[in-house]
């Protein structure tokens, strides 16, 4: 048998003279330090010893494996309210996306697609407009809104300028009507040149909890939602900059 022992410290001052105290109004287990005083939630014990980086660092990498804010607030016996308040954070301190781009190069071929999330109930529905770069399949700009031109056209303002200049694809939706008709060219489905952005589709539904069809942990707040889809762009972006690295310049 290997039994592993584990001696719990106040966080406060590091003494071990703590003792249970009951549950918080989020129903995290609490202690009471004898030594200073302190009343505080207990950490699960891998994180006990280990910085409160670590745990956020753990709690925020688990939130981008599509698990919901309560599930985490469970596993982790961190208040809901905190996660959120780190998400905020996190996000904050993002580069803006076109930071986040490789330089654009002539023969570029971008790939237009939008797909439908909602916050709060399904009949509030809340479309993602998304333009990907076919080489580098980084996400050059998106859009949170409504299915009509006014969102197609915030999205399009948003790509820099030398990646607009270039060719690209979207479906028969009447809303990319308006792109430049000497670039932009609408094409069926089957035809395969917007398969890259739906192929994408599947993995931010695989990955963030909150655009999933059939969910409960579905957005309750406007603001959030679009915080946590930036969040993904942006680090699916860094991960996707290729040798050149990212354009500041852009
Ligand atoms: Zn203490």
């Amino acid at each position: 048998m290997i039994q592993i022992t584990f001696t719990y410290r106040c966080v406060q001052c590091g003494s071990t003279d703590i003792v249970r105290n009951g549950h918080n109004r989020c129903g995290q287990a609490q202690y009471h330090c004898h030594a200073c005083g302190a009343y505080r939630v207990l950490p699960p014990a891998p994180f006990q010893s280990a910085p409160l980086r670590t745990l956020k660092e753990t709690v925020l990498r688990a939130y981008k494996e599509r698990a919901s804010l309560r599930g985490l607030a469970r596993v982790f016996n961190v208040c809901r309210q905190r996660i959120a308040r780190w998400i905020v954070e996190k996000v904050r301190h993002l580069p803006p996306l076109r930071q986040t781009l490789a330089p654009a190069q002539p023969d570029d071929v971008l790939e237009l697609d939008e797909m439908w999330t909602f916050v709060g109930r399904k009949a509030n529905k809340r479309w993602l407009w998304t333009v990907m770069c076919r080489r580098t399949r980084q996400i050059l700009a998106f859009a949170i809104g409504d299915h009509t031109q006014k969102t197609c056209q915030r999205l399009w303002a948003r790509v820099p300028d030398a990646y607009r200049r270039c060719h690209s694809y979207s479906d028969f939706w009447k809303a990319y009507q308006a792109l430049p008709h000497t670039t932009h060219q609408c094409v069926g489905k089957e035809t395969g040149q917007t398969a890259h952005m739906e192929r994408w589709y599947n993995t931010l539904r695989q990955r963030v909890g909150r655009v999933v069809r059939k969910t409960l942990s579905f957005s309750k707040s406007e603001a959030f939602h679009n915080m946590v889809v930036k969040w993904f762009i942006a680090e699916y972006n860094l991960d996707h900059v290729g040798p050149t690295g990212p354009s500041l310049t852009n």
